[in-house]
């Protein structure tokens, strides 16, 4: 694609960038045919070729958003699919997250919309914050009170069992169980702590039974990829700053052979620090490392091997759901599939496994109309398996599924540990 900008904006190391993505791009279309927003909405606009164009119409004309680019950009799911489906290697992601940030910082949005955009930016990356509210939303669902609209799509996320924090919250190294194989760093996140806190307990205890010293570091939390996928950069550099300084403080103390994610929309963020901080004189050194030891939680245990096998898994049938994140954002299609049956579960496949589930971060709580028609979409896919659970590596998924899905959905984390010693997860019915 031929771009326009002038000698003066290509001086800004960050429209380099975009310009060269922008110039791999060589109008094919065939991203559209994988695009869910396209498929769904029939608009050109709303796929990424259209949204390509938009973007460079915005940048090259170095101008504030207009609230068509605004409103075209905010329904992409930034599930990736088209990166996968691209033949000439166009990295959307970076686009698409330089795109929002340009729109954050010149767009003027309706009150109601930054509104709720702040709300959730201040609320979500936080579990002291997040807990309060996800315990009144649970108040106001019991006493049959159902909020509207976006609130409303937000009170449905908040689920019905309280939990509180997990013990392993806090920071401290676990030991492995027998011989130590590895010593790795969890990132044990924020939504996901405050929502379902038993996928850390899962992972902690798993790795620990397959030799890993489990470190939880002091100063790690969010990994800023929420408030990085509403625009709000600072505020995703901040959270990542602090998580990149606590582990890399780790690794001058003692070496470090991984750092793991179990989420895979995290693990995704956390993959692209190197990228996101590559011009930042302090930090691009120490962001480049870290994101180098980053592995998803499956990737690890591929490495390793699994714990002993119990047999607990018996019979039971498992449909895997891939998460886009997983398999367009760090590109492991098979790996969380290969362990599941290793444990010993029986896998069963479902056809448009590439279709999103319409979670994507906050998008099912500001874009809920779409969100909801992809999420009954894929869990009706799913609940036609017929198995007794489905497995997923990310918990906006696991959150979006069980609101729509008749299956018990649980991490695979959980799945493999129950199946390698560890605590039978509370969902399956025995
Ligand atoms: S990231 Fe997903 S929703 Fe956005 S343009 Fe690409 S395929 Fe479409
Ligand atoms: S498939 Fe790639 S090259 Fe073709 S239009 Fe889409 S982004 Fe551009």
């Amino acid at each position: 694609m031929q771009t326009r900008f002038s000698a003066e904006q290509r001086r800004n190391p960050e429209i380099q960038d975009a310009d060269s993505i922008l110039r791999r791009c060589v109008h094919c279309g065939f991203c559209n045919a994988t695009c869910p927003t396209y498929r769904l909405l029939g608009d050109e606009l709303d796929g990424p070729r259209g949204r390509i164009y938009l973007i460079k119409e915005m940048l090259e004309n170095d101008r504030p958003a207009t609230e068509r680019t605004a409103r075209h950009i905010d329904r992409c799911l930034s599930c990736l699919s088209c990166m996968t489906t691209c033949p000439s290697g166009v990295n959307y992601m970076h686009l698409v997250d330089h795109a929002r940030v340009h729109i954050e910082r010149t767009y003027s949005r309706p009150w109601r919309d930054r509104a709720l955009r702040r709300l959730l930016a201040r609320t979500l990356p936080f579990p002291a914050r997040l807990r309060p509210l996800l315990a009144l939303a649970r108040v106001g669902r019991a006493v049959g009170l159902r909020l509207p609209g976006r609130l409303g799509a937000a009170q449905r996320l908040a689920g019905v069992v309280p939990r509180g924090p997990s013990p392993w919250d806090t920071p401290q190294t676990l030991p492995a169980v027998g011989l130590r194989r590895a010593r790795v760093a969890l990132l044990t996140g924020c939504v996901q702590r405050a929502i379902d806190p038993a996928i850390n307990d899962a992972t902690i205890r798993l790795l620990r039974r397959a030799g890993c010293e489990v470190v939880i570091a002091r100063g790690t939390g969010c990994c800023g990829s929420l408030a990085h996928h509403l625009g709000r950069a600072d505020e995703a550099k901040t959270a990542a700053a602090a998580t990149i300084t606590a582990w890399h403080r780790e690794l001058a103390a003692g070496a470090l052979d991984a750092v793991v994610v179990n989420a895979s929309g995290c693990g995704t963020h956390v993959k692209d620090w190197g990228f996101q901080f590559r011009h930042d004189p302090a930090l691009a050194e120490p962001a480049t490392k870290v994101s180098s030891l980053a592995l998803d939680v499956t990737e690890l245990l591929d490495r390793l091997g699994l714990p002993p096998v119990t047999g607990a898994a018996g019979d039971q049938v498992v449909v895997y759901q891939s998460s886009c994140s997983m398999q367009h954002g760090q590109k492991l299609t098979t790996l969380p599939k290969k362990l599941l049956a290793a444990a010993g579960f029986k896998l069963v496949d479902v056809a448009d496994e590439h279709l999103c589930c319409g979670s994507a971060g906050t998008y099912n709580v500001l874009q809920p109309e779409i969100a909801a028609i992809l999420g009954r979409e894929k869990a009706s896919m799913l609940d036609a398996a017929g198995a007794d659970a489905i497995a997923t590596g990310n918990i906006g998924c696991k959150v979006q599924l069980a609101q729509y899905g008749r299956t018990p959905v649980l991490h695979t984390v959980e799945l493999l540990d129950w199946a390698t010693g560890g605590e039978r997860p509370s969902p399956l019915v025995r």
